[in-house]
């Protein structure tokens, strides 16, 4: 730069700081998917149908029954740093829903065409805003039964570079799946469906008991798999291990197949893969992985979710407490594990 005096400091437009955060938080449908089903789940959705053309490219829709959005919030939504589930900061060293950021709507309107339609629970008149580029273009009363819909279609029109990421429908279509199968093995009381055009792709009814969770986690991970595997449950010191664990025999060239979820959260974590590979280290060979779903449940006050932009990393305030939980735990399933047993110590 060789400016003579310095360039004078100035607030960003609105749009634009929407667009530079939806940097962080939409880059592709999936991620999309991701922040709109968050939104469905901590509305108290029992049942959520996914609609999408093209993979998610011309179309992506999220429709559920939850407790909606009062119209005179409505604009709100889609305004930045608005959300109905934060409010101290107290609140936010222990957050117990999936959104708290107030970030995902109004990043995805910036970049895409939004439309949302609302009933909210007790309140009789539904209420339909559509916003394109983060400007309202329509603001109306409508007609819905209770719950939400949201619709995003020309995703990135005006955002160029950011559509040269994307891949051919069929790909983004399988990302899509893979967001819808996470939600569905963590929210096993709600209804999940995916449609692309008129075919149903999935199709998860709510599963209340035992049998319909296990028949659920073999929809997502083939019965082969529940036919391999060990159903745990394990806790200590305030903290609970369950799921699925893989025998180390039926095991895959490729670590695709590994749920693993924090306080109902898929994340990716360091502390969680060194402790799983550590746990199947004497049972496995290196380039080989194993299949599993976990389940980590702790005090909310233990784990810190605010570290990244799309929630998909946390911090646990006791890294070392998690990882010779989960390796000890792991290890041990491993040891005693015939196909099919439970084990367990929960009373
Ligand atoms: P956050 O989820 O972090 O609060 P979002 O931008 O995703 O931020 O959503 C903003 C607000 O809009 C939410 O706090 C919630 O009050 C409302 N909202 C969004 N989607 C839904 C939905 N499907 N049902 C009910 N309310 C919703
Ligand atoms: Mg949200």
């Amino acid at each position: 730069m060789t400016a003579e005096a310095p360039a004078r400091i100035h607030r960003l437009a609105a749009t634009l700081a929407n667009q530079i955060a939806a940097g962080e938080v939409v880059e592709r449908p999936a991620s999309i998917l991701k922040e709109l089903l968050e939104n469905s789940l901590d509305a108290g959705a029992r049942r959520i149908t996914v609609r999408l053309e093209g993979g998610g490219l011309d179309l992506l829709q999220v429709e559920d029954d939850g407790v909606g959005i009062l119209p005179d919030d409505l604009p709100l939504a889609l305004e930045r740093h608005a959300t109905s589930k934060l409010h101290s900061v107290q609140d936010l060293h222990a957050i117990a829903t999936l959104g708290f950021r107030g970030e995902a709507l109004p990043a995805i309107a910036s970049v895409a065409r939004l439309d949302i339609l609302s009933k909210a629970l007790g309140c009789n008149q539904a209420a339909r805003l559509q916003v394109a580029g983060g400007v309202a273009v329509i603001n109306e009363a409508a007609a819905r039964g209770p719950g939400t819909t949201v619709r995003i279609t020309e995703l990135f029109f005006n955002v160029p570079a950011r559509r040269k990421f994307l891949r051919a429908a069929p790909a983004e279509l399988a990302r899509n799946q893979k967001v819808l199968r996470q939600a569905a093995l963590a929210h096993f009381s709600v209804a999940f469906h995916l449609y692309q055009g008129p075919r149903g792709l999935l199709q998860f009814p709510a599963a209340t008991d035992a049998q319909g969770r296990a028949e659920r986690v073999g929809g997502v991970l083939g019965e082969e798999f529940l036919r391999h595997a060990v159903y745990f449950e394990l806790e200590d010191q305030g903290l609970r291990l369950s799921g699925w664990l893989g025998l180390p025999t039926y095991n895959r060239a490729r670590g695709d197949e590994q749920y693993f979820f924090v306080n109902q959260r898929p994340v990716r974590d360091p502390v969680i893969t060194h402790a799983v590979r550590a746990a199947y280290a004497d049972v496995l060979y290196k380039e080989r992985h194993p299949l599993f779903v976990l389940y980590l449940n702790l005090a909310p006050e233990l784990v810190d979710v605010n570290v990244h932009p799309a929630k998909a990393e946390v911090r646990f305030r006791d890294a070392r407490l998690v990882h010779d939980f989960l390796f000890r735990s792991l290890q041990r399933v491993i040891a005693e594990q015939r196909p099919g047993t439970v084990i367990s110590t929960t009373p």
